[in-house]
Parts: structure tokens; sequence; C-alpha cells
């Protein structure tokens, strides 16, 4: 099977995030693999495993990127491709993003790709439904659990706690959610045996594309943390007149009742 991951590297959100200017300040910030594409790497090598073929990793992004690539590598990937856009463009949304993806899949014999169900740093989860749009394949959001026979294939899917069992075919595009799976640690000879495996990279040129056929359709005009939360008030005395104290500041402060 040619099994394909789309992996995007994001900032760490469990460490301290500071916003400079509008922006993310990407030098005091810490970078991970999406952690829903963590799933997705360790879906596509349990397959691979289960019925033979082959797994590559595609991330779009910079120089800084082949870190969280080699990473997936490590922990059992075949391949991996760095499409660098660093001195093509100066931004892009999730157009350009699918846009880039659906050119690098031109003419390539897909039976599977896996994509997080959504990226912890941006969030839209458009991603992984907009390239299976794209290459004009199914797609399955937030699945659970991926049983593949032949080219039949056996889905289960979140829906808000409840499960969907879904049936459809191969070539398939799924997004992963937690619960798929443990993905694994890479291991020390997983690490070792990383460092000599392919990496491609490629630039938009590579892909017969110009900046204007993946030219961004939205712009982000700001990001800013949520305000920081005011301490809140401890009541004190006897109990009735704490009740009525509270109800007057929930009346009068808070204008909630
Ligand atoms: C050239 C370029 C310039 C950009 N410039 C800006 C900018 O100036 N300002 C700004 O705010 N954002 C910028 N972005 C980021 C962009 O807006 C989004 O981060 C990106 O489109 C993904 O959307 P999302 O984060 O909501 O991911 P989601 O749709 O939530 O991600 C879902 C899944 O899609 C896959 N995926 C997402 N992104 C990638 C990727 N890069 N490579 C491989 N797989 C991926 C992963 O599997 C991920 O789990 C730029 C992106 C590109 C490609």
């Amino acid at each position: 099977m040619n099994i394909y991951v789309l992996l995007k590297r994001t900032f760490d959100t469990e460490e301290k995030i500071s916003v400079v200017n509008g922006q993310i300040d990407e030098d005091n910030a810490e970078f991970i693999i999406n952690p829903y594409d963590e799933y997705a790497v360790e879906e596509a090598i349990q397959q691979r495993d289960a019925h033979g073929g082959e797994v590559t990793v595609v991330t779009i992004g910079n120089e800084e990127s082949e870190k969280q690539l080699r990473t997936a590598l490590a922990m059992g990937a075949d391949k991996a491709v760095l499409i660098n856009t660093e001195e093509d463009l100066d931004n892009g949304d999730q157009y350009t993003t699918s846009k880039i993806l659906e050119a690098f899949f031109e003419g390539k014999d897909i039976d599977l790709i896996l994509a997080g169900n959504v990226a912890i740093d941006e969030a839209s989860g458009q991603v992984g439904p907009r390239v299976a749009d794209l290459l004009g394949i199914p797609y399955v959001s937030t699945i659970t659990s991926l049983k593949i026979n032949e080219t039949a294939v056996n889905i289960e899917k979140d829906v808000e706690g409840d499960v969907e069992v879904i049936e459809t075919t191969l070539p398939l595009l799924v997004t992963c959610q937690q619960g798929l799976n443990d993905p694994r640690y890479p291991s020390l000879p997983g690490i070792m045996k990383a460092k000599k495996k392919p990496l491609e990279e490629l630039e938009l040129d590579d892909l017969d594309l110009e900046e204007d056929d993946v030219e961004a359709k939205t712009k982000t005009i700001d990001i800013f943390l949520p305000p920081e939360k005011a301490a809140g008030r401890v009541l004190e005395g006897d109990v009735t007149e704490q009740v009525k104290e509270l109800v007057g500041l929930l009346r009068n402060e808070a204008k909630i009742i």
C-alpha cells in the first residue's frame, strides 16, 4: 500500500506562548509534531506492517520542519518529503496548503492518506477534507478505528462521544482522532536508522506551481491571547449574609440575574 501522512510542525501549546505584534513569537516557542499527526504516523506504520507497502510523511514548512520529519522517520516511517516554501511564499492559508498538497499528489498512486483531525495551533481542521476534495477521493474525519480488507474499509468515527460506523473503499483520506492508537516513542535504533532514511526536499517550482497559483484566500489580521482572569473574590461572614451579597453581586455587578 502507498500510505501518506500529512504532518504539520506546530508550537507546543503546553509551553508558554507569547504573542508579539499580533504574531506568535516563534523564537521563544517549542516546536513539536502536531499531536493528532502522531496518531496518523502511528496508524500508518501499523497499517503498513499489516498490509505491506511504504509510509511517506509529507510536510509543508521550512528547514526547521526537518526535525519533526526525522522524528516521524525514527518512529518507523520509510520516507519523508519537505515542501519548503520559505523562499517562495510570505504567507498562506488552508487554501495554499491544500493546493500545494494537491500538486504534490498529482500522478502519484495513492491508497491511503492520513492527516490529523486538527492542528493545535491554527485549528481549522480544513486541510484533510480540502485535500481529499481536490483529489476526488472519499474522506472520513475524526476516526478512532481503521480496518482494511483488500480495498474495503471499515471505520469507527468519533461523533461528540458517540461512535459512528462507516464503510468505504480505498483510495481514502482519513483524519485521526485521540483514541485511534497509542503513538510510539522513537527507539534509539529507530533514531539511528532515521538519519539514513530518504528525506526529499521540494520547492514550489518542482511542483510546477507559481506563487499566484496558491495565493491565500484569507488573511490573518491579528492574533491575541485571552484576557487574564481577574482574581476570585471570597465572601465572608454569616452564610445568610453571604448569600444576600452574592445575589446582589450577580444582579448588580455581573448583571446575569
Ligand atoms: C506557505 C505558507 C505560509 C503561511 N503563512 C501564514 C501566515 O502568514 N499567517 C498564518 O497565520 N498562517 C500561515 N500559514 C499557515 C496556514 O494558514 C495554516 O496553518 C495551514 O493552512 C493549516 O491550517 P490549520 O493550521 O488550521 O490546520 P488544520 O486544517 O487544522 O490541520 C489538520 C491537518 O492537516 C495537515 N496539515 C496542516 N498543515 C499542514 C502542513 N503545513 N503540512 C502538512 N500537513 C499539514 C495535518 O495533518 C494536520 O493535522 C502558512 C502556511 C503556508 C503553507
